[in-house]
C-alpha cells in the first residue's frame, strides 16, 4: 500500500463518527478506572454510615463536598435534605441526573467487611438499624463518578448539567419535596433526566431498559379496625375486632382475583397487622398497614374504593354503629407509575449500548415496585425521563442463581450485597455516555 492511501486511511477513520464515538467511550473507561479508587472510598463510607429518609445530614453534606470539588456550583438543603449541582458549560440542552441517597430500618446481615453497623433515629425519633438495602449508596457513587468524568471531559460537550442527591425516596416524598422547593425555577429546569436504580437480579457489568411503563404506582393505606372489646371467655358481649380483621384480609384478596382485569396489573399486600395485648382478652381495635401497586390510575382508584367498601360492609355485617365503622386512611397520594418516555429510551439504550456493547445491554419487563423519580417528569409542560436498571450481581452468584433455581436476595432485603467494583464503573460509563450524547443531540439541532 502506498504511504499516502494508507494516510488518507487513517484520516477517514479519524474523522469517522464511529471513531469519535469510540474514542469518547475509550475516554471515559480511562477516566472509570482512574476514578474507582476515589469510588470505592466513597461507596464503602456511604454503605457503612447508611442515614434514613428524611434524615440524610451527613450523606447530603458528603455528596454536596463531592459535587463541589467535581466543579459544580452546590446549593444545600432543597426539599429537605436535597442537594443541587450545576455546571454550565456554553450554549446548549440542560440534563438533569438523579440519585436517591437514604437507605432503610434493616439490620444488615450480609457480613460484608464493610457493613452497616447503625442504629439511628428515624423521622419520627424511634431508634432503628440503618442500611442500603436498595443500592442508594451505588447511585450516590456513579453520581459522582459521572460527575467528575463530566468534568474532565469538558472540551467533549456544551450545555448544563444539574445533578441532584434526593432526599427520602423510600417515602415517595423526596422527589415532590425538592420540585416543591423550586428545583426548575431556581435552578436551570431541564430538557431530559437520567437515573438509574441498581438491579438485585442483573450481573454486574450490564444494564438493563424497560420502555415506557417501568415502575408502578403506590398508595401506602393505613386501616383501624374498630370493635367493642371484652372478655375473651365471654366473646357474644363483644364485637371482635380481630375476627373482622381477618374477614378484611381475605376479603381483599378479591379486589385482584374478582373486581380487576386480569390483564391489568394490581398488587394489594397486607404488610402489617397489630391487635390486642393478652390469650384472653378481647381488644378495642386492630391496626394493618398496606401497600398497593397498579399501572393504571383507574386501577389504583377502584382498588382504594374497594377497600372502603369492603371494610364498611364487613363493619354492618358485624352489627357495628356507623361511628365505629373501619378508618382507611390512604398515603402519599403523589407516588405515580414511572413512564420512561419511549424516544428518550430510545437514544439512551444507543448510548448504554456503545459504552458497554450491545451484548452487556438487556430489555427487562416491567415490575411492580415503585419509585419517585418519574415525577420529576410530571410537570407542565412534562419533561422526557428514563431510568434504567444498573446490574450489581456478583456473576458467580448469578451463575448459581441460574443453575439451582435459588433466589438471589432481592432489594430491600438484610441480605443484599452488590459488587461495587463492576457496577460502580459501569454505572459511570453508561451514565456519562448518555449525558455527553444527549447534549450532542442537542447542539446539533441548534
Ligand atoms: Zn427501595
Ligand atoms: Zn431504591
Amino acid at each position: 500500500m502506498k504511504i499516502p492511501s494508507l494516510i488518507c486511511i487513517i484520516l477517514l477513520s479519524v474523522f469517522s463518527p464511529n471513531f469519535a464515538q469510540k474514542d469518547i467511550s475509550s475516554q471515559i473507561s480511562v477516566i472509570a478506572e482512574k476514578e474507582y479508587p476515589r469510588l470505592d472510598e466513597l461507596y464503602k463510607y456511604l454503605h457503612a454510615n447508611p442515614e434514613l429518609s428524611n434524615m440524610e445530614k451527613n450523606t447530603s453534606a458528603r455528596v454536596a463536598k463531592e459535587l463541589r470539588e467535581a466543579g459544580f456550583e452546590v446549593t444545600e438543603n432543597v426539599g429537605g435534605y436535597g442537594v443541587v449541582g450545576v455546571l454550565k458549560n456554553g450554549e446548549g440542552k440542560t440534563i438533569l441526573v438523579r440519585a436517591d441517597m437514604d437507605g432503610l430500618p434493616i439490620k444488615e446481615e450480609t457480613g460484608l467487611p464493610y457493613a452497616s453497623k447503625i442504629t439511628t433515629k428515624d423521622d419520627k425519633g424511634t431508634d432503628q438499624p440503618a442500611m442500603h438495602a436498595c443500592g442508594h449508596d451505588i447511585h450516590i457513587s456513579v453520581l459522582i463518578g459521572t460527575a467528575r468524568a463530566m468534568s474532565q471531559l469538558k472540551n467533549q460537550w456544551k450545555g448544563t448539567i444539574v445533578f441532584i442527591g434526593q432526599p427520602a425516596e423510600e417515602k415517595v416524598q423526596g422527589a415532590y419535596a425538592m420540585l416543591k422547593d423550586g428545583l426548575y425555577t431556581r435552578f436551570p429546569r431541564p430538557d431530559y433526566i437520567l437515573g438509574l436504580h441498581a438491579s438485585a437480579s442483573l450481573p454486574a457489568g450490564k444494564v438493563g431498559y424497560c420502555p415506557e411503563y417501568a415502575l408502578a404506582n403506590v398508595n401506602s393505606v393505613n386501616i383501624t379496625v374498630y370493635g367493642e372489646g371484652g372478655h375473651g371467655a365471654y366473646p357474644h358481649t363483644t364485637k371482635d375486632p380481630i375476627v373482622l380483621s381477618a374477614y378484611l384480609i381475605t376479603q381483599i384478596q378479591t379486589i385482584v382475583s374478582r373486581q380487576t382485569s386480569p390483564l391489568e396489573p394490581c398488587v394489594v399486600t397486607v404488610g402489617s397487622i397489630h391487635g390486642g395485648s393478652k390469650h384472653n382478652i378481647i381488644p378495642n381495635e386492630v391496626k394493618l398497614q398496606l401497600t398497593l401497586r397498579s399501572y393504571s390510575e383507574k386501577v389504583r382508584q377502584n382498588t382504594i374504593e374497594s377497600i372502603k367498601q369492603i371494610c364498611k360492609g364487613l363493619a354492618i355485617a358485624a352489627g357495628l354503629p356507623e361511628s365505629k365503622f373501619p378508618k382507611v386512611e390512604i398515603e402519599n397520594e403523589t407516588g405515580f407509575a414511572l413512564y420512561n418516555n419511549p424516544e428518550l429510551t430510545e437514544k439512551v439504550v444507543k448510548s448504554l449500548k456503545s459504552a458497554i456493547g450491545e451484548n452487556n445491554v438487556e430489555k427487562v419487563p416491567p415490575v411492580m415496585a415503585a419509585e419517585d423519580f418519574g415525577e420529576l417528569g410530571k410537570v407542565e409542560p412534562p419533561i422526557p425521563v428514563c431510568l434504567y436498571w444498573l446490574g450489581t450481581v456478583a456473576q458467580e452468584k448469578y451463575n448459581e442463581s441460574q443453575a439451582t433455581g435459588l433466589q438471589l436476595p432481592p432489594l430491600h432485603s438484610s441480605l443484599y450485597a452488590p459488587l461495587p467494583e463492576p457496577s460502580i464503573k459501569t454505572g459511570v460509563k453508561t451514565m456519562t455516555k448518555a449525558v455527553i450524547d444527549l447534549l450532542a443531540d442537542g447542539s446539533k439541532k441548534k
